[in-house]
């Protein structure tokens, strides 16, 4: 469903993705993993067209995204993203939060984006604190709030890039529920994780970058198990 056919990417003289090919196919949970610096952000950002790709094609049900001529807000409003950060407006309550989009984007009326907000914030767990602001919710709740708030938006994909690495530890795991609860709804999602346990237990597939390469991409029983290459194994070891 999201594919990505040998892309290249360039900042500046600095070449971060090196032919990357991958097929995230639908209902699948790909989970990319990698050192600092390999360029896992990168490669979601060019997903959701935050960054353009110099050679090479992204495809969203077999139809370009990299396209100039393409409208990118229908294409981000069909990928959703959340982020390390979660970014919600400091002066809207939770549930304003998940249903400006809809309303202000895609022009929803003001009490079916209620209600379909209300039910979101009832599948992550925060229905209760639908009218407080982000300031009185834990980082876990807020990051709760921007995966709804992705969600509201009917995304026919939906990329994490390392939603759990700012927060506390005993934070985690109720953000990781909700993640596995929508993988298993059947979302099909790309995700950026140190998270092993998750990449193992939740993953279709794990894919190892390094240097802007896909440099390992295997099942996670495989991957963790039995890593096909020499550079597999060495991540494996050090994070293991
Ligand atoms: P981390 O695990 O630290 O988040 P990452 O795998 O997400 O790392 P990227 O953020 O994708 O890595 O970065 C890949 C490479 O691209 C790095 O060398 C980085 O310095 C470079 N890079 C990223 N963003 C920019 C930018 N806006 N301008 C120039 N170089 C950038
Ligand atoms: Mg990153």
């Amino acid at each position: 469903i999201l594919e990505f056919d040998h892309i290249d990417k360039y900042f500046g003289d600095t070449h971060v993705l090196k032919e990357i090919s991958l097929d995230v196919t639908d209902g699948d949970v790909c989970v990319v993993v990698g050192p600092s610096g390999s360029g896992k952000s990168t490669l979601l950002r060019c997903a959701n067209r935050l960054e353009e790709i110099q050679a090479g094609e992204i495809r969203l049900d077999g139809q370009s995204i990299s396209d100039p001529d393409g409208d990118i807000n229908r294409l981000r409003q069909r990928i959703g993203m959340v982020f390390q950060s979660f970014n919600l407006f400091p002066h809207k309550t939770a549930l304003e939060n998940v249903t400006l989009a809809p309303r202000k984007v895609r022009g929803i009326d003001a009490d079916t984006a209620r209600q379909r907000g209300e039910e979101l914030l009832e599948d992550v767990g925060l229905l209760e604190q639908a009218t407080s602001y982000p300031n009185q919710l834990s980082g876990g709740q807020q990051q709760r709030v921007a995966i709804a708030r992705a969600l509201a938006m009917d995304p026919k994909v939906m990329l994490f890039d390392e939603v759990t690495s700012a927060l506390d530890p005993e934070l985690v795991g109720e953000v990781l529920g909700v993640m596995r609860e929508l993988a298993d709804d059947g979302m099909t999602m790309m995700v950026v994780t140190h998270e092993m346990g998750f990449a193992r237990e939740v993953g279709d597939r794990v894919v190892l970058m390094d240097e802007g390469r896909i440099v390992e991409s295997g099942a996670p029983e495989s991957f963790f198990g039995d890593p096909n290459t020499e550079r597999g194994e060495q991540f494996l070891s050090k994070i293991l």
